[in-house]
C-alpha cells in the first residue's frame, strides 16, 4: 500500500488525506511507490509516459487522464567533440514537462475522488494543473500575483481554471493558497510527490531510447529540482531492477541571480539555505531562493557524483540563441544548459568520450516577452 512518509521525520499518513506536508513541516514522499520496473511491462504501443504504467501509482486505468505527454524526441545537439544529446521536453502539450508531473498527479487526485484543486504558480505548473483538470473535469483555481504577464493568465484561464489574482510579491500569493488548502486539495507541483512520479518517466524514456542503458552524464536547469529529483528517482528505479548499471552523474544549472543549491554546494555544505534572489534574471522559471525538497537535492547530488553550476545573464542569452541556431526555440530558464555543459567539460567533470543528455523543459513560445528583448 502506498503511504506518505515524512522525509524529515518518517511520520506517515494515509494519502487520502488533504494534508500537503508533515505535522513537523517536513515534505512528505511515497512509501512503497515504485517498485519493480520491468521492460517486459513497457506497453509499447503506448507513445505517452503512461506505456510505464505499471511502474507509476495509478492503480485505476480509468482514472489515468492523458493529453498524449511524454515521450518527447532525444535529439542530437550536433556537437562535434562531444556525444550530446538535447531532450526536447518542452514538446509537451502545454509546452513544458509539467505536463509529466500533471498527468500523474491529477489521475491520482481523480482516483482517489477528489473535485476541487488548488494551485499557486504563475508559469508552467499552473498551465500543466489548468490543463489536466480541464481534462479530468475536476475544478480548478490557480493563485498567481497580480503583476503575473497577461500571456500566461491568458493560457491558465483558457483551460477554465479559476485565476485568483494575490496583490503583493510571491510569499502573499502563496499565503493565499494556503489558507485554501485548509479546505480544498492542494495540487502543489512543489509538495505533491505525485508530482515527481510523472518526472521520474523522464529518466525512463532517456534509458529506453538509448536502448536501455544511461547516458554518463544528465544536465538540468534547477530551481525547486523537480527534474533533478524526478531523475533520480527514475534512473534509481531502473538500477534497482539492473537494468541499468550506474545511474548517470546528474549536474545541475542555476542562474546566478538566485542559486542556493550552488551555494550549498560550492561551499560544501551539507544542507540548502535560503539565497534570496540578487537580480533580476531571463531563466524566471528557476528563481527559487529556498527549495522545498533541498534535502533530497543534495542527497542525489552526492549519490550520483554529481555537480552544480552557474550561469549568468549573458550566458543565457548565449543559450538562447546558440539552441535557436539550431531550429530549437526553448524558454531562457531551459537555455542554462548550453553554458553549463561547456563549464562542466572545462573543469573536467564531462570528458571527451562520455555521453550526455541535457532537458529542454519549457517552449520559447512560454517567453515571448523575455525573448522580444534579446531577440
Ligand atoms: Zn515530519
Amino acid at each position: 500500500m502506498i503511504e506518505y512518509i515524512c522525509d524529515q521525520c518518517n511520520t506517515t499518513y494515509r494519502i487520502e488525506t488533504l494534508r500537503y506536508r508533515c505535522d513537523c513541516g517536513g515534505p512528505l514522499q511515497l512509501k512503497q511507490a515504485g517498485t519493480g520496473f520491468s521492460i517486459d511491462r513497457v506497453t509499447v504501443e503506448d507513445s505517452t509516459l503512461w506505456r510505464y504504467r505499471h511502474a507509476l501509482p495509478v492503480t485505476d486505468a480509468a482514472s489515468v487522464i492523458s493529453l498524449g505527454e511524454g515521450m518527447t524526441p532525444l535529439v542530437s545537439f550536433d556537437s562535434p567533440e562531444h556525444d550530446h544529446r538535447v531532450k526536447l521536453d518542452f514538446v509537451c502539450p502545454t509546452g513544458s514537462y509539467k505536463d509529466r508531473g500533471a498527468a500523474v498527479l491529477l489521475s491520482k487526485v481523480k482516483e482517489l475522488g477528489v473535485e476541487a484543486v488548488v494551485e499557486d504558480s504563475s508559469g508552467n505548473a499552473g498551465a500543466a494543473i489548468a490543463a489536466y483538470s480541464a481534462k479530468a473535469g475536476i475544478d480548478c483555481t490557480i493563485y498567481c500575483p497580480a503583476a503575473t504577464s497577461k500571456g500566461k493568465l491568458a493560457q491558465i484561464s483558457m483551460y477554465g481554471a479559476r485565476l485568483k489574482l494575490i496583490e503583493g510579491n510571491r510569499a502573499a500569493t502563496t499565503q493565499a493558497v494556503l489558507e485554501a488548502a485548509e479546505t480544498t486539495y492542494y495540487a502543489s507541483h512543489n509538495w505533491n510527490p505525485f508530482f515527481l512520479e510523472g518526472t521520474k518517466t523522464i529518466a525512463f524514456e532517456i534509458a529506453e531510447q538509448l536502448s536501455w542503458e544511461a547516458p554518463d552524464h544528465v544536465i538540468c536547469p534547477i530551481g525547486f529540482g523537480s527534474v533533478y529529483i524526478g531523475l533520480f528517482i527514475g534512473f534509481q528505479e531502473l538500477q534497482a531492477q539492473g537494468i541499468i548499471t550506474k545511474i548517470p552523474r546528474l549536474l545541475g544549472v542555476q542562474s546566478a541571480a538566485c542559486c542556493p543549491v550552488y551555494k550549498a554546494y560550492s561551499e560544501n555544505r551539507a544542507q540548502v539555505e535560503r539565497a534570496p534572489q540578487t537580480n533580476e534574471t531571463l531563466a524566471e522559471g528557476i528563481t527559487s531562493e529556498l527549495p522545498i525538497r533541498g534535502d533530497t537535492i543534495m542527497r542525489a547530488l552526492r549519490e550520483t557524483n554529481g555537480a552544480i553550476t552557474v550561469v549568468d545573464e549573458p550566458e543565457i542569452e548565449f543559450g538562447v540563441k546558440a539552441l535557436a541556431s539550431k531550429g530549437i526555440y526553448v524558454e531562457p530558464t531551459s537555455a542554462v544548459i548550453v553554458k553549463a555543459f561547456d563549464k562542466f567539460v572545462e573543469s573536467g567533470i564531462i570528458r571527451a568520450a562520455d555521453s550526455t543528455v541535457s532537458i529542454l523543459t519549457g517552449s520559447g513560445l512560454k517567453a515571448t516577452d523575455k525573448l522580444m528583448k534579446i531577440a
